[in-house]
């Protein structure tokens, strides 16, 4: 295999590329969503990964001290970004500062797929308590884009 040039496979997949679960089951909630780590070199000292999630399906909804830099490219959807929820769709970049909140959820009817970069270092995401929960509950918005 060439590992300077992978060439792109149909259906978003490329040479080389493993195609994985997004994360171990039953580690986090989540749907639908795979992950694949297109550059991971050392040297780089970030990641970058294209995460795909079916028609319906949605990311974990969490928050870390690490930032994610995320190019949505194909597809629609929601993000959630704090108390915020934005709509995105093709080449759209989006940046999820530390400590925020943030899911990803596609539209119905479509896979909505994204790259994501971030360190190779990094903490754990945490998962909201039930408090944090509620409390993000309380902005309709927000309460309107869990419930899915
Ligand atoms: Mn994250």
């Amino acid at each position: 295999m060439d590992k300077l040039l992978r060439e792109s496979r149909p259906d978003y997949r490329w040479a080389g590329v493993d195609h994985m679960p997004y994360k171990e089951e039953g580690s986090a909630p989540f749907k639908a969503i795979s992950r694949q780590v297109l550059f991971a070199e050392q040297q780089l000292g970030c990641e970058l990964r294209y995460f795909e999630m079916a028609a319906g399906g949605y990311s974990t909804l969490e928050r870390h001290e690490h930032v994610h830099a995320v190019m949505i490219l194909r597809g629609r959807g929601r993000c959630l970004l704090g108390e915020e929820v934005r709509e995105v769709g093709p080449r759209d970049l989006v940046t999820i500062p530390s400590w925020t909140w943030h899911q990803f959820r596609a539209t119905e009817g479509e896979p909505l797929g994204f790259l994501c970069m971030v360190n190779a270092e990094r903490d754990r995401p945490q998962l909201p308590s039930e408090q944090e929960l509620a409390t993000l509950k309380t902005v309709p918005q927000v309460a309107e884009f869990l419930a899915g």
